[in-house]
């Protein structure tokens, strides 16, 4: 039976790795900043440390993004280990989303599709039968 809810534990790994994330930008941004106020980069210390912070921050965008990966996937599902059971396991409830989408665009769709019903009036007693009928029901003639 596969889950079809994300564990919470993967949840609080996708939060953690969002901000994770949210503090890389805040650190790559903050360089910019420094330039923008050459009197606070002096006061903040050497040039140097305050270029390392880009490369900091990438680092951490790049880390938060992969734990976002990971969780919203599971480990299988993104591939970190290869197990394709577990793989359907971990992806199921976004499968399961997907083909909640195709069923939403379905029902939206049904009602311009719904096939137009179409009677053959019988040529030799006059009833209405279905188009695809091949035998007239009342008099068993050929349409
Ligand atoms: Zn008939």
């Amino acid at each position: 039976m596969a889950k079809k809810e994300i564990s919470d534990e993967r949840k609080a790994l996708y939060y953690a790795g969002m901000a994770v994330s949210g503090i890389g930008i805040l650190l790559f941004l903050s360089v910019f900043l420094s330039f923008m106020n050459p009197e606070r980069m002096l006061s903040n210390g050497s040039v140097g440390s305050i270029m390392s912070r880009p490369f900091i921050g990438i680092l951490m965008i790049a880390i938060g993004n992969g734990m976002r990966v990971v969780a919203a996937r599971g480990v299988a599902g993104s591939g970190i280990i290869l197990d394709p059971k577990k793989a359907r396991e971990d992806l199921s409830p976004w499968s399961s989303m997907a083909g909640g989408m195709i069923k939403d665009a379905m029902d939206e769709t049904e009602i311009h599709t719904k096939k137009e019903i179409v009677k053959v009036r019988c040529r030799n007693c006059s009833e209405l039968n279905d188009e695809d009928a091949k035998f007239c029901k009342n008099c068993g003639e050929k349409v």
